[in-house]
């Protein structure tokens, strides 16, 4: 790789494609001037050294070597065999990292949180990175501070199109983290608006990938979106078409989940499901089969054939850690620790998994496990404020915990868990090696 500028537009979907020879196709705005980079700068070796001291994990290591299981004194660890960062993860944080050596003297900033993980977050602003946080959950980010000679890194869930073409417009280097699955989905949806399809988007309004994602329905023109959160908003979607309650009243419960002058009566007629690609699979993929029947039911085989399409954009990453966590809760297992960010829509859903089959503590950070008082920090499903609960783990006797993390959990805060877990009982690390 080159450390010259990567003018490579070509996968991303909301702006014009960049060649050697110019624009491949007047699609989108015009071409970006060499501010624009989406390959890292070249640096990758020069900054391994630092990513494996902040985020490897030795215990984690330990576990893979050991077929993903300690035991000692009585306690046994499972670790779920696809765990923490994935591949988008690991490749925003490396960019962020090049992105640091490669501009040491300009000021640089972050649109929004890179990933989900309050640790990494931080090692970001101990180097010099300014994360720019909306005023409020699912708002805008105001670019104002940012200038032309400054470096704005993208995060991997992207940005909305009116927020890259801000920073475009403002002529700052642009960093462009955003991960390829997540560009995939914004070709399917941008592709539903463009055949006049509305995106009924599986996710969380104000999450920032979300948000991203509906924005590509308007890069063609007034394209729409309606965004439902699980499957009980998506069957209150299904009454609408089928009927059964009014469109005033969709209005009152989705008002603020669908895009600008949406009109149920005109924009459910055609819909295309996809969604945010952290979300439980298992409920993604029976929504699209809900809306699907729902609009047989309503409007016949022949018609919704024609204006009814879903398909399964979660990544490959989310998919597999979901599955791994469904094999791991085939053994018994006595309690469950799941560790992410309470924003982090991947661990939400893995804590979720686990809580129907286990007792689970979701926790943000290793650090909620104290070993000296013997207690567990962490968010109950749904709540939303953290609790401490105490004697989470039995004094003596066997017990057996399982433990996974957020596709933007590092791999030293998951090794850092299991050595509390440990600890807790009074068991050091000799035992454990
Ligand atoms: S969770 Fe999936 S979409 Fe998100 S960054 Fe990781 S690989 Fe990409």
């Amino acid at each position: 790789m080159s450390d010259s500028p990567v003018k490579d537009s070509a996968d991303r979907p909301d702006i014009a494609p960049v060649g050697p020879k110019g624009p491949r196709a007047p699609v989108g705005p015009d071409p970006i001037p060499d501010v624009y980079f989406r390959k890292g700068f070249g640096l990758k070796a020069e900054v391994q050294e630092e990513l494996a001291s902040d985020y490897n994990g030795r215990l984690v290591d330990l576990l893979r070597e050991r077929e993903f299981t300690l035991t000692a004194g009585g306690v046994t660890v499972r670790l779920a065999r696809e765990f923490g960062f994935c591949y988008g993860v690991e490749r925003a944080v490396d960019y962020a990292y090049q992105t640091r050596r490669k501009f040491p003297d300009r000021r640089v900033f972050l649109a929004g949180e890179i990933i989900h993980n309050p640790h990494v977050n931080a090692k970001l602003r101990e180097m010099g990175v300014e994360i720019l946080i909306p005023a409020q959950i699912g708002g805008k980010i105001d670019y104002g501070v940012v200038r032309p000679d400054d470096v704005v890194i993208l995060p991997a869930f992207g940005v909305t199109i009116e927020d890259f073409e801000k920073l475009r417009e403002i002529g700052c280097v642009m960093v462009d983290t955003t991960c390829g699955s997540v560009l995939n989905v914004w070709k399917r949806v941008e592709s539903y608006a463009r055949d006049g399809y509305t995106a009924l988007i599986h996710g969380k309004y104000y999450h920032e990938e979300t948000r991203a994602t509906a924005s590509q329905t308007a890069k063609h023109g007034p394209g729409h979106y309606i965004v439902v959160r699980n499957m009980d908003e998506a069957r209150a979607v299904c009454d609408f078409i089928e009927g059964k309650v009014s469109a005033e009243a969709l209005m009152t419960q989705f008002g603020h989940t669908v895009s600008p002058g949406f009109d149920p009566d005109r924009d459910l007629k055609r819909i295309g499901v996809a969604n945010q690609t952290t979300m439980l699979a298992r409920e993604s993929l029976a929504i699209g089969v809900e809306v699907g029947a729902a609009m047989i039911r309503a409007h016949g085989e022949e018609y919704a054939n024609a204006n009814f399409k879903t398909f399964d954009t979660i990544c490959s990453a989310t998919q597999e850690r979901q599955d791994a966590v469904v094999e791991l809760l085939t053994d018994p297992l006595d309690v469950m620790v799941v560790i992410g960010g309470f924003n982090s829509s991947n661990t939400l859903s893995l804590a979720a998994l686990c809580s129907e089959s286990v007792r689970t503590y979701h926790v943000e950070d290793a650090g909620a496990i104290d070993p000296v008082a013997g207690t567990i920090r962490h968010r109950p499903l749904g709540a939303k404020a953290e609790v401490d609960t105490p004697s989470w783990l039995p004094d003596e006797g066997p017990v057996r915990v399982g433990i996974t993390a957020g596709a933007s959990t590092p791999n030293n805060k998951i090794g850092d868990a299991v050595a509390r877990i440990f600890a807790t009982r009074r068991i050091g690390s000799q035992a454990i090696e």
